[in-house]
């Protein structure tokens, strides 16, 4: 049965934004989008700003854990995985589910309804197998389904600790021992998955995870399938040391050579990149995943964003460690921190960034057809308030979206056409992540 909203202003793609757009959706997609000035009686009203629906492109679930216990102490990243480890070495698929799910539906009330789950945590803490070997990655699945968000999980293969270094501590959970075994396994779970919500892809953990010869097995994997493949690139310039002394390239030259870059490849951080690395990411339309928000937290560094683009490497954006879940802040940060380290204004456009966390996001994980308000794609719309104390006064325009708005500006979100969440969610999200996150402290 069709259904229709009527959007005071909306963001059809383009520099700035429409005012009265009626849409009208049959089976999760749209079907027509029109203006019409005013709202007809039998439609369901927007009020404020509409945007499609937002692409959370690099998460860990689990990671949310962390938020508030892990930003107030010194040390690195290093010291930072520690304490990440603490909490991947306490779950199960039970409380990695609640985990997921709460966590989940606090994308859901921020505007993403699409999240890329970068998921190695697939063994026992011994490192054997659960009976059915892919019960984590089953549990993130089910969390999302339940949740209402549209998932690509990016299973992700992990086999050494360092280069050349086997897995250790927390690290067994994360190895299938060797790539073929990593295949199987990631097989199994693509065929147990179908419908019109999930997708299956593959990660490369790393260079430092994954032995070189191993990641053609990686690559091919997802090529048979034409699955999305991404990849944690250069977050850490040890990781381009150890690269360089092993195999005498970087890492972008690691994965160009072993055929792993290309536009279904998506390279998540690529912060510590040379000129000729840059050059590789864009001529092989490779796209970029910046995580600002966690990438200042862990002191990473900045990213060449700008850079990147004009090469060639489109960007998209991603929560990751989900230190903050707002990618309206994501998406200011790409510019602020372009302007922290060139010491000038205005590299990138409201309507560049907007791209880059809707539509370039969808593509990224394996939903072409999402991330636009046009006829025949999928029905989500992401409604903010533009009369907030954040927003009021902003011209509720693209530039208030980009450099005002937070997530908890988000008033209505729809998704395949069904409203699965409103501002009044909020509090009850809360609630139910506070009890799952005290269960999860009492056992790491
Ligand atoms: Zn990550």
């Amino acid at each position: 049965m069709s259904r229709s909203y009527w959007l005071e202003r909306a963001w059809l793609g383009g520099p700035s934004v429409t005012s009265g757009v009626l849409v009208t959706v049959d089976a999760g997609r749209f079907t027509r989008v029109e203006t019409v000035a005013r709202a007809p009686d039998y439609t369901h009203r927007l009020a404020g700003l509409t945007i499609p629906g937002l692409a959370n492109c690099h998460s860990h679930a689990f990671h949310r854990a962390l938020r508030g216990r892990t930003q107030a102490g010194g040390g690195s990243f290093w010291t930072w995985r520690e304490q990440m480890y603490g909490v991947a070495g306490a779950l199960d698929p039970e409380t990695y589910y609640d985990l997921a799910l709460a966590t989940y539906r606090e994308m859901l009330a921020s505007g993403i309804t699409c999240v890329g789950e970068f998921h190695y945590l697939h063994h026992q803490p011994d490192g054997t197998p659960y009976n059915d070997p892919n019960e984590m990655g089953l549990a993130l699945v089910s969390a999302a389904r339940d949740a209402g968000i549209r998932i690509t999980l990016l299973d992700t293969c992990y086999l050494a600790s360092g280069i050349g270094q086997a897995p250790e501590g927390v690290q067994v959970r994360y190895s299938d021992g060797d790539v073929e075994r990593w295949q199987q396994r990631a097989a199994a779970l693509a065929s147990a998955q179908s419908g019109p919500d999930v997708v299956v892809g593959a990660a490369i953990h790393s260079v430092r995870a994954v032995p070189r010869e191993q990641v053609k097995g990686v690559v091919t994997w997802a090529e048979e399938r034409r699955a999305p493949l991404h990849v944690h690139l250069s977050e850490q310039p040890a990781e381009n040391e150890s690269c360089l002394a092993a195999y005498g390239l970087s890492p972008t030259a690691v994965l160009d050579a072993e055929g792993a870059l290309g536009a279904r490849t998506s390279a998540v951080h690529a912060t510590h990149l040379s000129e000729p690395d840059i050059e590789l990411l864009g001529q092989s339309s490779t796209r970029v995943t910046f995580c600002p928000t966690t990438e200042r937290d862990l002191g990473d560094g900045i990213g060449p964003s700008r850079s990147l683009h004009r090469a060639g490497a489109r960007l998209t954006l991603g929560t990751d460690s989900h230190a903050v879940i707002d990618m309206f802040e994501e998406m200011r940060a790409v510019e602020m921190d372009e302007r922290l380290a060139s010491r000038r204004r205005g590299h990138w456009s409201a309507e560049e960034l907007l791209v880059a966390a809707t539509r370039s996001g969808h593509e990224s994980l394996g939903f072409a057809d999402a991330g636009r308000i046009e006829t025949g794609g999928r029905a989500d719309l992401v409604t903010l308030d533009t009369s907030s104390v954040r927003t009021a006064g902003t011209g509720a325009d693209l530039a208030a979206v980009v450099f005002a708005a937070t997530a908890s500006d988000v008033t209505s979100v729809v998704a395949g056409g069904r409203q699965v969440a409103t501002g009044e969610d909020r509090a009850e999200v809360g609630r139910e992540l506070d009890r799952v996150l005290q269960r999860v402290k009492e056992r790491s």
